[in-house]
């Protein structure tokens, strides 16, 4: 066990300023109305710092300098890119335990999880992208024996990108490995809820770049997102956030004609087929690890496996070795690496999850463990001020509306149903699309639950792992488009064709 201690503290290497303004041209840039909120760590509840409250101005600004940069930065070769993104893994590497300490305490995830899963994922990321890079190729069509196409792959420019507050680091670079490998420059937003460690991130590696090819404009979403998303100056918005949100983003760039990649809800299914529990083995504890991983990440991730459900003939026993195990997830202070689980990111957030645990109980579903916050004489002293909440499982029927709506906390609802048949129509019976949880020994019944369920991932045998090389995204209302693997590229690429022909003879119409 290890306890790691506050940023900002004496006994911390990490440094935590009064305030923070915006990354802009590879400086340190107050808002133009200088205007900062306040930056409060969920783990206590208490404000640590102060970030530039970004408008209008402060994008244009931004945009600026990233016009400037783009057409030089669109120049390199993509080795010499390449060489750029594998020094930004690097130096991340070396500093891997300052930034999982950093983003959880301005996210509140348990440092577990962001030293084992975040931080090395988003290292790999900008790995991935630099050997993609490199290894892209253009093609040359013959059209006959004198004509030939040539295929270039070019950078759109500037854009635009915009992300949530789950996965702060990760998701800003999910965004920026491809958006930069392919050559373009970034303007990117991050969350209100969570600015501060995409600000030491900035901070960390924003001297690896050219001045002007990364720039972070912080602030809310109307007031910085929306300016940004509907600038005529970005060539490309890529989003990721809730479903509302994202219809929005789709009518700002509109007014543009220009692309967007969306990366919305979810409400994913997770199925328990009656053979996992065939016998008391390691595939069955397996498979009551993935019932509980609806409490990862404190439920808010995107494809939180919120609906489980389980095969009638083995509902009592599941649901009695399932509570066990969800009853084992350990909380201590989200800084002790002994903790599975840490605090909802925000108080927002938080009173959220606390609305749906009293929709789903007036509805008439059943709280089989949790239900309620945690009791603050359960947490050290220290944190009693943060936002807590126990792992929490119901059991009700799919119509309902804790089946049905995002609650983005670490909140499943289980129902069960008798065949493939039922499984496959109830695991479809929502507007989302993201991910799902396949769990059987018959790998032809997962094969077709696989084909069958409309989503973007189906783990089979397993859940939320998300390397780099598998593509990640949203089918119906989830989303639009791909993140990860190299098709993410065509996202932030144009594609030039040059035909040329190589011979004397007329065209032969005029
Ligand atoms: P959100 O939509 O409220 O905010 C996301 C971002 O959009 C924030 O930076 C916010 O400031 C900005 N924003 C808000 N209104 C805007 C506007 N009018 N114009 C421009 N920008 C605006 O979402 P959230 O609450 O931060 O994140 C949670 C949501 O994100 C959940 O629905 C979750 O499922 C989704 N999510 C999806 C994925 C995925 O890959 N599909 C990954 C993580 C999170």
């Amino acid at each position: 066990m290890a306890l790691f201690p506050a940023p900002g503290t004496s006994e911390s290497s990490i440094e935590v300023k009064d305030r923070y303004g915006h990354y802009i041209g590879g400086e340190w840039v107050d808002p133009v109305k200088g205007d900062y909120f306040e930056n409060p760590s969920p783990v206590t509840g208490e404000t640590f710092t102060q970030v530039a409250r970004g408008t209008a101005e402060d994008i244009e600004k931004a945009l600026d300098a990233a016009h400037a940069a783009a057409p030089a930065w669109g120049r390199t070769s993509p080795a010499e890119r390449a060489v750029i993104l594998n020094k930004i893994a690097d130096r991340m590497e070396e500093n891997l335990e300052d930034l999982a300490v950093i983003e959880t305490w301005d996210n509140g995830k348990a440092v577990r999880e962001t030293l084992a899963a975040d931080l090395p994922l988003a290292v790999d990321h900008f790995r991935y992208f630099a050997g993609c890079i490199r290894a892209q190729e253009g093609g040359i069509s013959e059209i006959d024996e004198t004509t030939i196409a040539y295929h270039f792959h070019e950078p759109l420019g500037v854009v635009g990108q915009i992300i949530p507050w789950n996965f702060p680091i990760l998701m800003a670079v999910w965004k920026l490995a491809p958006a930069l490998a392919a050559g373009n420059a970034v303007v990117l937003k991050p969350a209100e809820q969570t600015p501060w460690s995409i600000l030491k991130l900035a901070e960390l590696i924003g001297d690896l770049l050219p001045p002007g090819v990364l720039n972070i404009v912080n602030g809310f979403g109307a007031e910085a997102g929306a300016p940004l998303a509907s600038n005529p100056r970005i060539a490309k918005i890529a989003f990721t956030g809730e479903t509302t949100t994202g219809r929005l983003i789709m009518q700002y760039a509109s007014q543009n004609i220009i692309p967007v990649t969306l990366e919305l809800g979810g409400k994913s299914p997770n199925l328990f087929f009656e053979d996992v529990a065939a016998q008391d083995d390691a595939f069955y504890d397996k498979a009551l690890e993935g019932f509980a991983m609806f409490a990862l990440n404190q439920g808010e991730v995107c494809t939180c496996p919120s609906r489980a459900l389980v095969q009638k003939s083995i509902r009592d026993k599941f649901v009695e070795d399932g509570i066990k195990r969800v009853e084992a997830v350990a909380r201590l202070h989200p800084l002790d690496t002994d903790s599975m689980i840490g605090a909802q990111a925000s108080n927002d957030q938080f009173e959220k999850i606390m609305s749906y645990l009293d929709i789903g109980k007036k509805e008439g579903a059943k709280v089989l463990v949790g239900g309620d916050k945690v009791d603050p004489q359960e947490l050290p002293e220290e944190i009693r001020g943060g936002f807590y909440i126990q792992p929490t499982v119901f059991e009700g029927n799919n119509a309902m509306r804790i089946f049905q709506e995002e609650i983005f906390g670490p909140v499943v609802s289980l129902a069960t149903f008798d065949d493939d048949d039922e499984a496959l129509q109830m695991a479809n019976d929502t507007l989302y699309g993201l991910g799902a949880g396949v769990w059987t020994r018959d790998m032809n019944r997962a094969y077709r639950m696989g084909r069958g369920i409309k989503a973007g991932r189906v783990w089979t045998n397993c859940y939320h792992q998300y390397p780099a090389h598998a593509a990640f995204g949203g089918y119906k209302q989830s989303g639009i488009g791909r993140e990860n693997h190299k098709m993410m590229l065509d996202h932030y690429q144009q594609t030039k064709n040059l035909l040329v022909s190589y011979s004397p003879d007329k065209l032969g119409f005029f």
